[in-house]
Parts: C-alpha cells; structure tokens; sequence
C-alpha cells in the first residue's frame, strides 16, 4: 500500500506548558534531519500536539521506517493514507477497503475509532464508527467487532481531508536529542561504553567522545574499531566529535613509578581527568562511562568511589545495575555487538596487573599519584595536543583538526586545567591533604 503520510506518536508524560513546547520542536528538528537522509521530499508538521509527516513525493518507505525508529522521542510510527473530504458512502467504501488492505488475512477482531476535527462533516463520530463497522463486516465476514479489547484499531480522522490509519510501528522511545544537554562518552573499543552512550542519548544527551589510544601498544584496527562504534551510535545521534588522545606516555610512566596492583585505577583517574578537560573545552556538562558494579576489580564500590573523586563533574554511568547478559541484548539491538568483539586490543587491557586492587584507598593512591610529581601536568598537556578530533556520522569519518595546531586551543585548554580549583585539587593529588 502506498502510504501518504505518518502520525507520529510520542510519550507526553511530564511534558506540559513550556517543556512540552521546547520537546516537540526538538522532535520535529531530529526527524527533519532524519528524512534528510531519505530519499523523497517530505512535510513535518507539528498542529494540535500531534506531529505529521507528509510524503510528498516516491519515496522508499523501508528507509523512511528505519530512519524513523531511530529517531528518540518517538514511541510509534503510524503510516496514513490520507483521502480528499469526500461524502460519507465513498469514506465506508475507502475505509473498508484500507482495513482489507492492512490486514489481508481479515480474520481479527476491531474496532473503528473516529475523531471528527471538521464539525461541519455531515455525520457525527459514533455513527461513522458504526457504519464504517457495518461495511466492514458486510465486506469481510471473517472479521468481528470487539469494542473492549479489539486486536485492529482503525482510526479515522476528519479533518480538511481524512485520514486513516491502524498499524502502530515501534519507535525508540526516550527523549529528543539535545533536550538534556551534551555529555562526553568515553568510548572504548568494549561491549560496554557505546551501549552506555547509546541509553544516555536515548534521555535526551547529545553526544561526544573521547577515545585513549596507546600506540604501537594498540593498533590503527583498534582506533578504527572505535570509529565504527562511534558510526554505528551516531544512526541514533547524528554527527559524534571523536577525540582520540594518546594516552601511552602517560601510561607507561603510571606503569614506571606506581605499583602495579593500582595501575588501572590510577590510569582510570587520568583518562577521567583528562576527559573532563576536553569535556568542559566541548561544552559538556557531563561524563559517561560503560562502567558496571563489580564487572572488574577497577569496578567494584570503591575503585569507583576512587574514580569517582577525580571529577568535578557528574558521571552518568547507565549500566552500573545491568548484567553484563542484558547489556549484551542492547548491544545487539543497536547492532554494535558485532563489531565491539572484533579481537583489537585496547589500550588498558595491555597494562592491566595480575591481581588489581580491589578495596583501593583513596589516601594511598593519592600517595602512590605523588610519585607521578609535576611531569604528569606536562604529559597531560601533552597528551591534550595529540586530540586528533574525528567527525563521525552514518556515512562516514573524517579528521577534522589536530589539537597540536591550535595554539590557541590547547592555550584555553591550559587555562581551564589551571584554574579549574576542584579540578586542579584533583590534580595529580598534589595540593590535596592526605
Ligand atoms: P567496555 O566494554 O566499555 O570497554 P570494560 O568492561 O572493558 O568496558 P573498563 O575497561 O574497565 O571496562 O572501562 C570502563 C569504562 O571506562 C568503559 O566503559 C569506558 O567508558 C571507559 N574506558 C575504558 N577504556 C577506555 C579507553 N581506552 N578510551 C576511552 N574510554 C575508556
Ligand atoms: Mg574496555
């Protein structure tokens, strides 16, 4: 069947006066840039609550549902065929026909919902319901009406013309994109980090990334990795800013002056840090990770709480309840599955200890953080001019800019690592009591 137009259904709970207002232009905008990638030309329109969308040209209605179903916010797709205001035998006859159409084995029970926008249409809602039921049955015997618990909702909508629709097609759910903000995702090449990100921009966050690599310990397969998992979450994000920052020199140096059994959480401390850095630099009001209760010793309560301390920064960690089982079903839903077990190694699983603490203490690691003296401060710089940042979109990938050749960049940057007072507390753990 050749539809020509959508309703678009959303969730409307907690959406009232301003709010609502804010939220479902920033659902007409993300679908906009949505069919933006489809072929066709289509009308959004946004009247009286409801949200439409107009076909007004071929279209490939595949692609159209998909890119749809990617879109949050939406909860259903309807797909409408929508008929001039014609008189009300030829609306029984066309609704008749569109109920045969939608459902072709005809053998379940409906119920025909009518809303009459047009006052003026000559016959009222529950008498078009029960004629359009009558024509129905007349024409598919096989069919019966249930008004309590029908399986076919046939909605009919009178307005300057009438539309007509039944199937609800599933949408993603959550929020519009934008409508919380931007957060920073640190993205490894796991199972974890792009489900986190994916559930966070499913409440609203738009979405950046920081990627540690550790060259030649990591590959260029295991940065590409990254960038397919930043790919594959941007089909829910659209275009993902993907910094990739060279983390060895300040690894190895961890790997040189602390014990070993801390290496992972104070390495931990350092990426949080330095993403925080960059994170404020990109206007991001928060951090997320993939990071789950007890998944591994540098995930247990404490090794988080001494993460944790690092950051100025709320840190959104969507999984920290999930099994690693029902991660691993969103993986798969967002189809990142497949390419986050590619054998690529990262960069902390390379200098991971034999047996990592799992009770670490806050005062000792900040102790053990001394032994890293002001060098660290340069490295961190360093490492922040090696922010080669990636634009990362459905179609592809492209470095955008070397942070090295921002003078000015990397200046600001300083500049906010400097006089950031918690941050630079935070720092290093130098000017901190212990
Ligand atoms: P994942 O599957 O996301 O890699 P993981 O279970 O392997 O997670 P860790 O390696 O301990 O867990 O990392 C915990 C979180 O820290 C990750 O989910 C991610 O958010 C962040 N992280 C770890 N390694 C990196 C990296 N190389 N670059 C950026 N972020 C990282
Ligand atoms: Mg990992």
């Amino acid at each position: 069947m050749q539809y020509h137009a959508f309703l678009i259904k959303y969730a409307e709970i907690g959406i009232k006066g301003k709010n609502r207002n804010h939220f479902e232009e920033a659902l007409v905008q993300q679908i906009r840039l949505a069919l933006k990638r489809c072929e066709g030309k289509f009308a959004v329109d946004r009247t009286s609550g409801r949200v439409f969308i107009y076909c007004e040209a071929e279209y490939d209605y595949d692609e159209v549902v998909d890119a749809l179903q990617h879109v949050f916010g939406i909860v259903g797709i309807c797909p409408m065929v929508i008929l001039q205001r014609v008189p009300v035998p030829e609306l029984l006859k066309e609704a008749a026909k569109f109920f045969g159409g939608e459902y072709p084995d005809r053998n379940v029970t409906f119920k025909v919902h009518t809303r009459r926008l047009d006052k003026n249409y000559p016959m009222e809602s529950m008498e078009i319901n029960a004629e359009i039921g009558e024509e129905i049955l007349n024409d598919y015997p096989e069919a019966k009406v249930d008004v309590h618990e029908p399986e076919v909702l046939l909605n009919v909508e009178i307005r300057e013309r009438i539309y007509l629709y039944s199937h609800v097609i599933p949408g993603p759910g959550g929020l519009p994109l934008g409508v919380s903000g931007k957060a920073m995702l640190l993205l490894s090449g796991g199972i974890d980090s792009p489900v986190a990100g994916y559930m966070c921009a499913k409440r609203g966050l738009r979405l950046d990334a920081t990627y540690f690599n550790a060259p030649p310990y990591t590959s260029e397969r295991a940065l590409q990795k990254v960038i397919d998992l930043a790919r594959i979450i941007s089909r829910y994000t659209g275009p993902i800013y993907l910094h990739n920052i060279n983390f060895t020199k300040i690894q190895l140096y961890i790997y040189d002056r602390c014990p070993h059994d801390e290496l992972t959480i104070i390495m931990r401390r350092y990426m949080m840090r330095i993403a925080e850095l960059i994170a404020r630099h990109s206007e991001c009001e928060a951090l997320i990770t993939g990071e789950s209760i007890g998944q591994v010793a540098s995930q247990t309560t404490r090794s988080l709480a001494v993460t944790n301390e690092v950051c100025a920064m709320p840190v959104f960690r969507p999984l920290i309840a999930f099994d690693k089982e029902d991660i691993i079903t969103i993986s798969r839903k967002i189809e990142a599955f497949d390419t986050s077990i590619e054998p690529y190694e990262d960069c902390c699983t390379i200098f991971v200890a034999k047996h990592p603490v799992t009770r670490p203490n806050a005062g000792v690691i900040r102790k053990h953080e001394h032994n890293l003296d002001e060098k660290i401060d340069g490295m961190v710089l360093e490492a922040l001019k090696t922010d080669e940042i990636l634009f990362v979109d459905p179609d592809g990938s492209h470095v955008i800019k070397h942070r090295e050749d921002e003078k000015e960049d990397i200046a600001q940057m300083d500049e906010i690592h400097l006089e950031n007072s918690p941050e630079r507390s935070a720092f290093g753990g130098r000017d901190m009591e212990l």
